[in-house]
């Protein structure tokens, strides 16, 4: 089977919690987030290889535990998806997949077959056409909604799994619709509100939010008090705020 492809990283400590891992890329998304900075694989042009291609390289790689598939949106081309995932598990590695939510039955579909072990979806707003349209770029009353089912139909699983947000000046970082956010993320657990920087270059060319301090990012995790709220920072790394939702 073919597979529209973007790369592969080979080694990778910070993709999957507490394993070593690689990193394989798939292009195409069917959101244009104005902040995403994986510009050349939301729109460059296709590169369709064999999805053994893939899978012969990283079985040569003998250092890793675990595999990532990220995007994009890997969820977009899903049998791919799932043939890679079925020949990584039979490989005997650790598979997490990163989504924006927006398959959920693509990721259930995975989760039924025992083809996924953590599944990292991005939660970039409320739960509203309005908010979800303007952090996505995509005006649609169904994605929001997508969404929250992936999300419960992780909570619902066995598996691991995490939500994460980028926090863009603007976009997203409104007080009041991060606290509707921090309701509508129930029932995940964790949450994770990652930087923006803008370093990298942006989906939307004319952006013009600036790069999110760290002290501003744990500002807004005071929002989420009531989960084990995550800040990840390209400044300091990760920060666990253990809330207790008494604070
Ligand atoms: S940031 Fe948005 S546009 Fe970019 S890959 Fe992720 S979901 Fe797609």
């Amino acid at each position: 089977m073919m597979v529209n492809f973007g790369g592969i990283v080979d080694i990778s400590t910070v993709d999957y919690p507490d394993k070593v891992s690689s990193v394989v890329f798939l292009r195409g998304c069917n959101f244009r987030c104005p902040f995403c900075y994986n510009v050349d694989l939301v729109d460059g042009p296709s590169q369709e290889v064999e999805v053994d291609f893939i899978v012969d390289s990283i079985k040569k790689n003998n250092l890793i535990d675990a595999v990532v598939i990220t995007g994009g949106e890997p969820a977009l081309q899903s049998d791919a998806l799932f043939e890679l995932c079925s020949k990584f598990k039979q490989c005997g590695l650790l598979v997490k997949v990163d989504t924006n939510g927006s398959f959920p039955q693509v990721i259930k579909n995975l989760i039924d077959n025992k083809l996924v072990d953590y599944v990292a979806l991005d939660f970039k707003s409320a739960i509203h056409p309005v908010h979800y349209g303007k952090v996505t770029g995509v005006p649609s009353a169904t994605i929001p909604v997508r969404v929250k089912e992936t999300l419960n139909i992780l909570a619902s699983s066995r598996i691991d799994y995490e939500c994460r947000c980028p926090i863009v000046p603007g976009l997203n970082d409104d007080p009041d619709v991060l606290r509707q956010q921090a309701h509508d993320v129930l029932p995940s657990k964790v949450f994770v509100l990652e930087q923006f920087t803008p370093d990298k270059g942006t989906l939307d060319p004319n952006l013009k939010a600036e790069k999110v301090s760290a002290d501003r990012l744990n500002e807004y995790a005071k929002f989420f008090r009531n989960y084990a709220v995550k800040v990840r920072s390209y400044d300091y790394g990760e920060k666990v705020h253990l809330s207790c939702g008494c604070d």
